[in-house]
């Protein structure tokens, strides 16, 4: 698409995943992050482990994340990085989607992102199209969808209709979970006030008001009764 007119879409994390896994003291199955990596060096070889608390009883679990390797495969940097609980260290696996399957857990990237625009939406009266490049700053997976409601203000019904009538044009379907960078384009961008002001003569509508913002992080909760359909 040749189009001078580009926005752009940043998918900011606000929390880190929750880890999903059985806790062997109580019923819960939702884990954070404690913050610490632990690191035991036996010799020449090592173990490390990544520590987990309980949201429910907070007990502390352990996730390997090298064993027994010989000291002179990790660089020291990282080396360094384990023994100081370094924040991106952790970040960096506790996020890692390799380390979940070999661990059989899942991750729950409910409520870890936000989306910051800054769509030039005073312009949406320009008629040429408008690129919207998207980009990702963590992995996790989002609803094209929810990201288009939370970027133009609309409600999901609205967004559907647009890319139906090719308004809106996406590289995938609308419920498909994105979790990297890709390009959407608004043809004849107007449309979005349009939608809004159609939107405001009918129903109150909660959801305008909290969602016309830009920026804000998704509802909790509203990805839940997806999640089966959230892994695919
Ligand atoms: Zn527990």
């Amino acid at each position: 698409m040749n189009t001078d007119r580009k926005a752009l879409w940043a998918v900011r994390q606000s929390a880190l995943p929750t880890v999903v896994r059985s806790c062997p003291d109580c019923p819960g199955t939702r884990h954070r992050a404690s913050g610490k990596i632990r690191a035991n060096a036996n010799g020449k070889l090592l173990d490390v482990w990544l520590l987990l608390s309980c949201a429910t009883c907070g007990r502390t679990s352990k996730v390997p994340v090298h064993e027994r390797v010989h000291v002179s495969t990790l660089e020291p940097a990282r080396l360094v990085a384990y023994e100081i609980n370094d924040p991106a260290a952790v970040r960096e696996l506790v996020m890692s989607a390799s380390l979940a399957a070999k661990n059989r857990y899942r991750l729950d990237w409910t409520g870890t992102w936000e989306l910051a625009t800054r769509t030039p939406l005073y312009a949406l009266d320009d008629p040429n199209p408008l690129s919207v490049q998207v980009r990702f700053e963590l992995p996790a997976p989002v609803r094209v969808e929810r990201l288009l409601q939370l970027g133009l203000g609309l409600s999901r019904a609205e967004v559907r209709r647009l890319v139906a009538d090719e308004r809106i044009r996406l590289p995938f379907a609308p419920d498909v979970k994105a979790h990297q960078d890709f390009e959407l384009t608004l043809h004849e961008p107007g449309f979005v006030d349009t939608a809004r002001h159609a939107k405001s003569l009918g129903a109150p509508d909660t959801e305008r008001t909290d969602l016309a913002r830009i920026g804000l992080p998704p509802v909790p909760g509203r990805e839940l009764p997806r999640r089966a359909t959230a892994h695919a």
